[in-house]
């Protein structure tokens, strides 16, 4: 399946992939109306862990047999046909086992009225995930790489 990977070498910790995250996870997906309008504004999916000259982006690696499905409560969390981990969030009920078992910290906590975890989703529905088509340095890229 096809996975989002860093080019740490070419990050600069400019933030965009975070930015672009929240825009394509926002209503209207315009940047403008989404920081300047929409009032429930989604978190990022995509995290930029900084240290000294080194940066990358960093998501969920969507695990071939990933332990957060297997432990969710609820079921609220499967993979697709094409290998992407997604949450339902009807059935999420914030109880965060899937936080604890995660063994990558790829998975965050929502807002904290809604109690529901937030994910990379690799932008189902898009040709490419947001936070690749928006990187200016290439930086991260989703391309299919083969076992990992
Ligand atoms: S947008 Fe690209 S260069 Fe900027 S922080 Fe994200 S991965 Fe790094
Ligand atoms: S693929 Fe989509 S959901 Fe995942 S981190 Fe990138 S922009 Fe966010």
């Amino acid at each position: 399946m096809k996975r989002i990977y860093a080019r740490e070498e070419y990050c600069v910790g400019c933030r965009l992939c975070e930015i672009f995250c929240v825009v394509g996870h926002s209503k209207s997906k315009d940047i403008i109306k989404t920081y300047k309008k929409e009032e429930d504004r989604p978190a990022p999916r995509v995290v930029v862990w900084e240290k000294g000259p080194l940066s990358f982006a960093f998501q969920c690696r969507h695990c071939d047999q990933p332990v957060c499905v297997e432990a969710c409560i609820t079921g609220a969390l499967s993979k697709n046909e094409e290998g992407a981990v997604l949450c339902n969030e009807d059935k999420c009920v914030g109880c965060w086992t899937c936080i604890t078992v995660c063994p990558f910290g790829a998975i965050k906590r929502g807002d904290s009225e809604k109690k529901k975890i937030v994910k990379c989703d690799l932008c189902s529905g898009e040709s490419e995930p947001f936070c690749v088509s928006h990187c200016p340095n290439r930086a991260i890229v989703f391309e299919e790489r083969g076992v990992e």
